[in-house]
């Protein structure tokens, strides 16, 4: 039974209520003082319990609302009905023999997600996750292998640029410099959320819209939707192929948003001005590596002033496909350059602890740590071993 005592007059069982509460880790600034605002008003607290509140939030110290100590206790009881602020819990970290360091993180229902710090120079990168798994089904990633479980929130996005924050900065690297969404997930697939995450990063964390990247395989509403944004906002390209007909056989979404259809909103990106457009194109060998493909790449690139990433094939266990071979890349970016493109050839980070692009599979490799008995459910054990 619920303590009566708890009732506030406002007619909503308190269970009901905590169901119904806010995630303080999904609000830009300008919502968490709206709402944040409100619940003090009609307290009669005075306004700079609202920054308190703020600067718990945003300066990331806070991992609960317990942990807001210059609150008083009653108060943060009070807000802990209303409000939530939940950050993930590390499972597991993997260090690479590179620095490259793979957070696996177990969500509030148990969903288990990833995202990795690439410490370059002076720069850390963080890439996140937009969603657990990702349901776009390309050939060649492994995430697309272990199948879509759910989208997560914008707070749940957030939470994981919070806790590897602090994460970094206990390990003495520097500031998270660069966020780039490549982890799990197709984020223009969780539009709003995604949406949501990157004013929140932008406006409450003070990250630089030109230091967050967006990487989409081709999600056309999206790419328009992020046009029309004033920020700038990079957007990353998953191209893997110059035609229509080799991108089918790796990517499923060809089928909807055939390659005419993402250059036309492409155009409209780049014509919205200030916004760079990166293409991202993995080289399997024999299959997307012939030079006479680069031709037609740097057709395409070049119409769009867009920056190309080369990045060799990351095996997966479910394809016996293999990277193309350095000469082979040297080649087809040499045609490139010719063409006068812009292009860098990426080498694969933290490859040994899987937590290179397209390697991340949090949900198939749980599935493998549970006992054999209990897997009877998990369809992700099966794919494994197709
Ligand atoms: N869903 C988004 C973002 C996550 S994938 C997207 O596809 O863009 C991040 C990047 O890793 C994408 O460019 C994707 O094409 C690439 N990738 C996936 N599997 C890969 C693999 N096995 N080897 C190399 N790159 C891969
Ligand atoms: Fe999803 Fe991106 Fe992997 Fe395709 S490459 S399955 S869109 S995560």
């Amino acid at each position: 039974m619920a303590d009566p005592e708890r009732y506030d007059g406002s007619g909503i069982h308190p269970e009901a209520q905590r169901e119904r509460r806010t995630d303080l880790l999904s609000l830009t600034p300008e919502d968490l003082r709206d709402r944040v605002g409100h619940f003090m008003g009609s307290r009669h607290e005075p306004v700079y319990r609202v920054d308190q509140v703020a600067r718990w939030v945003y300066g990331g110290e806070a991992r609960s609302i317990a942990e807001m100590t210059n609150v008083p206790h009653q108060l943060r009881t009070e807000l802990d009905r209303y409000f939530t602020l939940d950050e993930p819990e590390p499972a597991r970290v993997s260090r690479s023999a590179d620095g490259t360091a793979k957070h696996l993180w177990r969500l509030r229902d148990g969903e288990l997600i990833e995202s990795v710090l690439i410490p370059t120079g002076d720069r850390l990168t963080l890439c996140l996750s937009s969603q657990a798994g990702c349901a776009m089904g390309c050939t060649f990633c492994a995430t697309g292998w272990a199948g879509f479980s759910r989208h997560l929130t914008a707070g749940e996005i957030v939470a994981q640029f919070r806790a590897s924050r602090r994460w970094a900065a206990a390990e003495g690297h520097p500031a998270v410099s660069n966020i780039v969404y490549m982890g799990m997930g197709e984020p223009l697939a969780n539009r709003e959320p995604v949406m949501a995450s990157l004013m929140i990063l932008n406006q409450g964390y003070g990250v630089g819209a030109r230091r967050i990247t967006v990487s989409t395989v081709g999600l056309v509403p999206g790419i328009l939707d992020l046009a029309r944004r004033p920020e700038q906002f990079r957007l990353a390209v998953s191209l893997h192929a110059p035609d229509s007909e080799l991108r089918r056989r790796l990517i499923p979404l060809e089928q909807r948003h055939p390659l005419p259809e993402l250059l036309a909103a492409l155009r409209t990106f780049d014509a919205a001005g200030g916004k760079r457009i990166t293409f991202e194109y993995t080289m399997i060998k024999d299959v997307n590596d012939d030079p006479a493909l680069a031709v037609r790449l740097a057709t395409i690139a070049a119409g769009l002033q867009a920056f190309v990433n080369l990045i060799p094939y990351n095996p997966t266990p479910y394809r016996n496909w293999q990277p193309s071979p350095r000469e082979r890349i040297g080649a087809f970016r040499k045609v490139l350059a010719e063409c006068g493109v812009n292009c860098a050839v990426r080498a694969p980070r933290g490859r040994d602890i899987d937590a290179a692009c397209g390697q991340l599979r949090a949900r198939a490799l749980t599935s493998l740590a549970v006992p054999v008995e209990q897997q009877g459910e998990q369809q992700d054990a099966k794919r494994l071993s197709e």
